[in-house]
């Protein structure tokens, strides 16, 4: 028997989820496939960072349709998702730093953010406890904060079933149907047909690979990034700290008082490996305690790795192609988390409706990707 939906998704991960979600709401008939169990790739390997404070308009205006929807997806999942606004704190130890942080703060305030510019001292009224050393000031917004991946994906799951639509697990797909230039579906490695006139390539750090299947070549690349997370240490700080520097890192306090955290490597790690290093391990624990001396008294429990999937500016590709009936969101860097609800909002507008919500330049496929995010 053939299987036949409304809309395809390829990949069950935050973005997969929150599109199918949306497409369903609207009444489609969705199948999300995946090729492990939703979450598998990068989703619940991610920290739980949700923020505004972005150098663009476009992001900043993804990010406050996403934290809208943060805010309702206790009540519509009807269970807590551990969403929580303490705030971003990013510091800056050099001028540049400061002065970048000012530049970016006129278009933030400009979209209604609360963005507070902040002296040493003021830094130390939001992080008692943090290590003043070198440090120059720092930009603040109280509205950022952090959620509880595993259960808004767990919320996604739920309402895309209540929605009479599918997620099939533990299935890969192997290519994609296309004739004259219209897709027609997907095909899994068991050799199964599955139609549909709508596929969205959701793929995440495997983007690249389902976008080549159709004949695309779109700059998806996956990244190595590694995070770890303490024991449950007594409350000392609500914000995600960030620091900037090329041997910085950035953190938060969940909820329940365990310590989650990661750095950017230098230089990147490409490819999909996800081993835990034992470098990152010891270099996020020093980094942690200069910021923070008390955390010396922490254990670590957990480290693991994941990956980004980064494209040559950073911004993610969220748009139709080339191929009638084809679209991609995909390449979200670090922010996939943060910015699924308003990506599956907006890409299920562009898939329905042909409709860009706002200016969309930044998120097309067809960009000039030379722009760099200033607050990455
Ligand atoms: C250490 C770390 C920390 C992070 N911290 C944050 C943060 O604080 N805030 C934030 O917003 N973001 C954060 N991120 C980034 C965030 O995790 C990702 O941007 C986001 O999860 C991407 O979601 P996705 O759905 O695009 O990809 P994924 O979650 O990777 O989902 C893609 C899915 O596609 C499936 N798939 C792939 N190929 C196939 C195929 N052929 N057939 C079927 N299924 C397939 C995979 O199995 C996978 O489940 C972090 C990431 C890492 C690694």
């Amino acid at each position: 028997m053939n299987r036949c939906f409304d809309a395809i998704v390829v990949g069950g991960g935050i973005i997969g989820l929150s599109s199918a979600y949306q497409l369903s709401q609207k009444g489609l008939k969705v199948g999300v496939i995946e090729k492990n169990f939703p979450g598998f790739g990068s989703t619940t390997r991610c920290i739980g960072g949700i923020r505004q404070q972005f150098s663009t308009e476009a992001s900043i205006k993804l990010m406050k349709e996403s934290v809208s929807q943060f805010q309702q997806m206790e009540e519509i999942f009807g269970f807590s998702v551990d969403f929580y606004q303490g705030g971003y704190l990013f510091l800056a130890y050099s001028q540049d730093n400061l002065d970048s942080f000012i530049k970016v703060s006129h278009l933030q305030k400009s979209l209604g953010l609360d963005i507070r510019l902040l002296s040493v001292a003021e830094c130390l009224e939001i992080v008692p406890c943090l290590n003043q050393e070198n440090l120059m000031g720092g930009v603040y917004s109280p509205d950022d904060g952090q959620a509880y991946p595993f259960k808004v994906v767990e919320g996604y799951i739920q309402e895309i079933k209540k929605n009479n639509s599918s997620i099939l697990t533990f299935l890969e797909v192997s290519d994609i149907m296309i004739e004259k230039n219209k897709v027609m579906g997907v095909i899994l490695g068991t050799g199964e047909k599955l139609y549909s006139d709508i596929v969205l390539n959701a793929a995440g750090p495997w983007a690249g690979e389902i976008s080549k299947m159709a004949g695309l070549e779109l700059p998806i690349f996956p990244e190595k990034h590694e995070a770890f997370i303490t024991d449950r240490q007594e409350h000392l700080f609500n914000t995600m700290i960030v620091d900037y520097r090329s041997d910085g890192c950035y953190f938060q306090q969940l909820v329940n008082g365990q310590v989650i955290g990661c750095y950017t490597p230098v230089p990147n790690q490409p490819g999909t490996e996800v081993n835990a290093s034992r470098k990152f391990l010891i270099e996020m624990s020093k980094r942690t305690v200069r910021l923070i001396p008390e955390l010396k008294k922490a254990n670590v429990l957990r480290h693991w790795g994941g990956s980004y999937s980064m494209t040559p500016d950073g911004s993610p590709f969220i748009d139709k192609t080339d191929i009638n009936g084809f679209y991609i969101a995909a390449g979200m860097s670090g922010h996939g988390f943060m910015f699924s609800p308003a990506i599956g909002k907006f890409i299920s507008d562009i898939i329905i409706d042909d409709q860009y919500p706002f200016h969309w330049d930044e998120f097309k496929i067809h960009r000039d990707c030379s722009r760099t995010e200033l607050m990455k």
